[in-house]
């Protein structure tokens, strides 16, 4: 399981190690499009309460995550993305694991320093003309202003890249995490892995971990 706020590389690191170990990353808003779309019976289930503009309930996406933990791509193991996001979830997935006889090898928490967070993602702009990525504190052109690439004059900046929007998406998510982070940490099975530092380096610590658990 891969937990992290936005922004914290949470999608380039599923893929580097579904690469790596053949694991399979399983996203709950994935996992019911293609039950709703194979028309399994939870999936029917859980169409039925979206058609009605309703929740899909924990019951049904635990079936929903039973059937596809039945499927043959998913023998190595998969990447829980979103899913369990609450305490309750994360018992009700400890109780279907034990019922298949397997269980959470490792949550893996990807550490960010939120100041320094704030600050990478507000200060990142484009340039409107090539799509060039600059950074005000880290990557800024040559000559104020214009871009070295192409000599665009007009950048962009997306709309929620604010310092106020960054900031707050991270206590969301801080708020939203604690108590799984709880859940796991008395299990046992979290790992904390510091995700500032560079794309390459955190891989390595992640395949590190994995690995203990592939060949435990
Ligand atoms: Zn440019």
């Amino acid at each position: 399981m891969l937990l992290g706020p936005p922004g914290a590389g949470k999608g380039t690191q599923a893929r580097k190690l579904e690469e790596r170990f053949g694991l399979v990353q399983l996203s709950t808003g994935d996992l019911l499009r293609a039950a709703v779309a194979q028309g399994t019976e939870a999936g029917a289930r859980a169409k039925e309460v979206m058609e009605a503009g309703g929740l899909v309930s924990d019951e049904i996406v635990i079936a929903i995550l039973d059937d596809r933990l039945d499927r043959p791509d998913v023998a190595r193991g998969v990447i829980l993305d979103g899913f369990p996001r609450t305490p309750a979830q994360a018992e009700a997935l400890d109780d279907l694991l034990a019922r298949r006889g397997q269980s959470v090898s490792a949550v893996i928490s990807l550490e960010v320093d939120d100041a320094a967070m704030v600050e990478r993602i507000s200060g990142r702009y484009t340039c409107a003309t090539c799509g060039e990525g600059w950074h005000d504190s880290f990557k800024r052109p040559e000559t104020p202003g214009i871009c070295d690439v192409c000599g665009g004059t007009e950048f962009k900046r997306r709309a929620d890249d604010t310092a106020e929007t960054v900031a707050s998406r991270l206590a969301a998510y801080h708020a939203e995490t604690a108590p799984l982070i709880d859940h796991y940490r008395a299990r046992g099975t979290l790992e904390r892995v510091p995700a500032m530092g560079a794309i390459e380096d955190i891989a390595q610590a992640l395949s590190e971990i994995v690995r203990r658990y592939e060949t435990a």
